[in-house]
């Protein structure tokens, strides 16, 4: 059987990590493996494992042993044993968000750091490559074709246009690569299982100290909370000692977070997001992220950000000058704004209430001087239907059931054993 697999990420890695002699070919559109790739390596590298967050599959959510497995794989190849935070045996912290309507997400943690994904990368290439695995870097897969038993894809490399055909494809493009997902979803509408979330919001920054205490208990904090106008509120992605950045799309700039583990910041930043749910006949929640993203941008000049400090977005009224907490953004990437002026009336609410509840938890946590970031969004891929068309499968992010490195590559690694089974 001839398999292609597209994209090189996480859930590739799990789908090659444990084939023998089958003819496989990996599309990747980045140029090589320095520049490849879970996320362009802009990925953190937080690994975790959890029965409550990462993805929506329950034979991944709910088999702790396959994600620690994972877990040990990324760490023995990049060579590392990772900081660690732990959700467990926090009752009394427990109490007190639950106390406040808040959720505390379990969750064990382990940080690899930006730079051990990057080792991680090369020497898992190192290991394919010698399996007989051929890699194409710098090929951008722009269609896919179902004809009879054979899949088509067309490929863009150097200016080129290429085509080849393959018995099996296995569509593994995450999020940067939603756009094919979108051109083969428009092509066969009956592969959709659903589209209808986004999550908006803004990236909080704050000094080390305010949290110093859940930092070192938990690493990484996620509390969810429900809003009194129904939304509900998220902390996604805590940074401690890290350093905010923006995320640089084609046609728009968003915010996001992340941490080195050599060096550290004074600060901590984690997002805070709000979960928009629609309803038919809207099916674009991705097409309203943009436009709420480009409208930041377009207020804060061309392809920046807007800072505005928390004192400020509560009073309504443009942040002008700093106070006692400092960005970690580059400050030529962002403009002093308001970001009233960007995101719904519903959504601020969302937002100034959650941090107004959670400073009964954390005391300290909704200073005025405290930075707020905008915007971040998080967009999901659509649900994809892997059991109508056999010879094409969405694996990791792309397909709309994962969304973290560990839960992508469980994803690829199970999709690889059903494959084995079907060719014994
Ligand atoms: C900034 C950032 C930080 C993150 N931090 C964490 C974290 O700390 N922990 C965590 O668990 N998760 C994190 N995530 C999420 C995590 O990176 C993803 O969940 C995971 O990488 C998904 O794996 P994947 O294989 O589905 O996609 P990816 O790892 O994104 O791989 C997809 C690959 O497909 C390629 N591609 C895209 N389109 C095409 C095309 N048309 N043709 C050919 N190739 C294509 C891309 O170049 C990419 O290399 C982060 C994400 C981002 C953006």
């Amino acid at each position: 059987m001839k398999i292609a697999v597209i994209g090189f990420g996480a859930a590739s890695v799990g789908f090659l990590k444990e084939v023998e002699n089958e003819n496989i070919t990996v599309f990747e559109a980045n140029k090589d493996v320095f520049s490849s790739s879970i996320s362009g390596i802009r990925a953190d590298g937080k690994l975790f494992v959890s029965s409550e967050m990462g993805g929506d599959l329950e034979e991944i959510l709910l088999n702790l042993d396959l994600q620690r497995e994972i877990i040990n794989f990324y760490c023995k190849v990049a060579d590392t044993i990772p900081e660690m935070g732990n959700h467990e045996n926090s009752l009394e912290l427990k109490k007190a968000f639950h106390r406040y309507g808040f959720k505390l997400v379990e969750a064990k943690f382990y940080h690899l750091g930006t730079e051990k994904l990057k080792i991680f990368l090369q020497s898992i290439y190192e290991t394919f490559l010698q399996k007989g695995i051929r890699f194409v870097f710098g090929a951008r897969v722009v269609d896919v074709g179902l004809e009879k038993n054979i899949v088509k894809i067309k490929y863009i490399k150097e200016g080129m246009e290429y085509t080849e055909e393959f018995d099996r494809v296995y569509i593994a493009v995450g999020r940067s690569g939603l756009k094919l997902v979108d051109l083969i979803s428009t092509k066969y509408p009956e592969l959709v299982v659903r589209n209808n979330i986004v999550d908006l919001g803004i990236r909080y920054e704050l000094p080390n100290f305010v949290v110093q205490k859940l930092n070192d208990m938990l690493y990484e904090f996620k509390i969810k909370y429900q809003a009194s106008n129904g939304l509900l509120v998220r902390t996604f992605c805590n940074n401690p000692s890290g350093y905010v950045v923006t995320e640089k799309y084609p046609s728009f700039v968003t915010v996001n977070g992340h941490s080195f583990q050599s060096k550290k910041s004074k600060n901590t930043n984690f997002a805070i997001l709000v979960t928009h749910n629609f309803t038919k006949p809207f099916n674009d929640p991705n097409g309203y992220g943009e436009y709420i993203a480009r409208l930041a941008n377009i207020l804060a000049g061309g392809r920046k950000v807007i800072l505005q400090t928390y004192g400020d977005f509560k009073m309504g009224k443009r942040t002008k000058r700093l106070w006692n907490v400092f960005p970690t953004l580059n400050s030529n990437e962002y403009i002093l704004g308001d970001l009233n002026l960007v995101l719904p009336h519903k959504t601020v609410k969302a937002i100034t209430e959650f941090l107004e509840q959670l400073e009964m938890v954390i005391p300290g946590i909704s200073n005025y001087s405290h930075l707020m970031y905008g915007i971040e969004v998080k967009f999901y891929s659509k649900k994809m239907n892997n059991d109508l068309v056999p010879n094409l499968k969405f694996i990791g992010d792309c397909s709309g059931f994962t969304r973290s490195i560990v839960h992508a590559t469980a994803h690829g690694l199970l999709e690889y054993m059903k494959l084995k089974r079907e060719l014994k």
